[in-house]
């Protein structure tokens, strides 16, 4: 494959509508919502692209989860002082706790591998490799 790889912002803004990084398709390695493909069934990369891969995405999702907690925190505190309804802010938080995670858990597969793409391109024998598994 003599093509050039996508830039990095191609790369992003095709992850973050959960597409394929690489080739743009909706028919990536995403499976449902919290399942996996091996690889992209478009043009055949392969997600795991070395040994530890995953906590990538693990790492990315809980820098996401923390920010958008603690965002949210801190606009459930100024938006209701003095009077803090604890209770429900805690039952709140421990909800979004627990589903943020899974709501981001596809994104950051699709993010972590144009992060990984840019940041560890893909070489001939690679994209021969994925090109071969989808053909
Ligand atoms: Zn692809």
């Amino acid at each position: 494959m003599n093509t050039p790889l996508p830039s990095a912002f191609t790369m992003f803004r095709r992850a973050v509508v959960l597409k394929c990084p690489l080739c743009g398709s909706r028919r990536t390695f995403i499976r449902r919502w919290l399942g996996r493909h091996e690889r992209c069934r478009t043009c055949g990369i392969e997600w795991h692209r070395e040994q530890g891969f995953e906590l990538g995405p693990i790492a990315l999702n809980s820098v996401f989860t923390f920010l958008t907690l603690g965002l949210g925190m801190i606009f459930a505190f100024v938006a209701t002082a003095p009077d803090f309804p604890v209770r429900e802010l805690t039952i709140g938080f421990m909800v979004a706790a627990v589903a943020l995670p899974l709501l981001f858990y596809p994104f950051t597969n699709t993010l972590w591998l144009a992060f990984d793409l840019q940041s560890h391109k893909p070489g001939e024998a690679e994209l021969a490799r994925a090109a071969g598994a989808v053909a």
